[in-house]
């Protein structure tokens, strides 16, 4: 299996973050799941492989969405108590599992959270915001008006539920992840649940969901509706497209492109050496990055 250069939203995150990290999460891993890899490789994959608590929420919550979305499209309607239960139940496992370091008999299978790892002390108030969040983002998704209207055209025609897929954009490999996008009255509906706050770039990032959908199921822009879903803070929030925006973010894509490529040693083959990225100066980031322990083998403690 080959590292074959790629784009995602969550790379070029990583990128803009710190070139570091980059490095880590996209190359320094590679092979890191190997027995006869050396020791630091596997200790990157490791980290890569650690999760946080804000971050299990998400996973969760979108698992259990994408289970909701996946019974509607067979007829059933699974209910907010159920989902909520099971929602718990599933953050409970995973924490367990963190706490007893399961991980370490495999790191892609069993959850390591940053907060255990690095000894983030979680008070049980701590803890109870947690089942707070849970429970206002299922709320916040059997309310939404997004959910709604889905139940109302279920009979459309579902084109992707959570799908990793890819598309090419000038000779590269763009992967998206579209959480929910169904055909309906001669419109594609792309949706975006978010169970954090709204940053800027969750636009683009619908944006480039819209080229997807151009080009994979052959549709006009003008009947592309894509929507991000703040379920947390009940907000749903409709991305207009026109060309400006999406020659913007055509614009974005090959600058973000063209930066990642020129950092590696080894265009073709996508070769990266450490020595091209840079840790980050500020240590407020650092201290909330997994890969600390690696950067600050001496003083990860100490950060702030
Ligand atoms: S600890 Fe800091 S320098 Fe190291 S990868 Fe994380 S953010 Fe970058």
């Amino acid at each position: 299996m080959n590292n074959e250069f790629s784009w995602s939203s969550s790379r070029a995150r990583s990128f803009s973050t710190c070139k570091r990290k980059y490095y880590f999460q996209y190359y320094g891993h590679w092979g890191g799941w190997l027995s006869k890899s050396d020791d630091l490789t596997k200790k990157i994959y490791l980290l890569k492989k650690m999760t946080s608590i804000p971050q299990l929420i998400g996973s969760i919550i979108h698992f259990q969405i994408e289970n909701i979305l996946k019974e509607l499209k067979k007829g059933s309607i699974v209910s907010k108590d159920k989902v909520l239960k099971e929602s718990l139940n599933s953050f409970k496992r995973s924490w367990n599992e963190s706490k007893e370091k399961k991980w370490k008999q495999s790191p892609k299978d069993f959850t390591n959270l940053f907060e255990h790892y690095y000894s983030v002390g979680q008070s049980r108030e701590d803890l109870l915001k947690v089942k707070d969040k849970i429970e206002t983002c299922i709320s916040g998704f059997f309310d939404s008006d997004s959910y709604k209207f889905i139940k109302q055209v279920a009979n459309s025609d579902i084109l992707s539920i959570e799908q990793l897929s890819s598309f090419d954009f000038e000779n590269t490999k763009v992967y998206v992840n579209l959480d929910f996008a169904l055909k309906h009255d001669g419109k594609i509906y792309i949706y975006d649940w978010k169970t954090g706050q709204k940053v800027q770039e969750d636009e683009r990032q619908l944006s480039i969901y819209a080229m997807y959908a151009n080009q994979r199921w052959d549709k006009n822009y003008d009947l592309i509706r894509i929507f991000d879903v703040y379920i947390y803070s009940n907000l749903p929030v409709k991305v207009k497209l026109n060309i400006k925006s999406i020659h913007d973010t055509k614009k974005y894509l090959r600058k973000s492109i063209k930066e990642m490529k020129s950092s590696l040693v080894d265009n073709e083959k996508n070769i990266a050496n450490i020595d091209n990225f840079p840790m980050i100066e500020n240590v407020n980031i650092c201290n909330r990055c997994q890969y600390k322990s690696l950067c600050y083998p001496e003083n990860w403690k100490n950060l702030k």
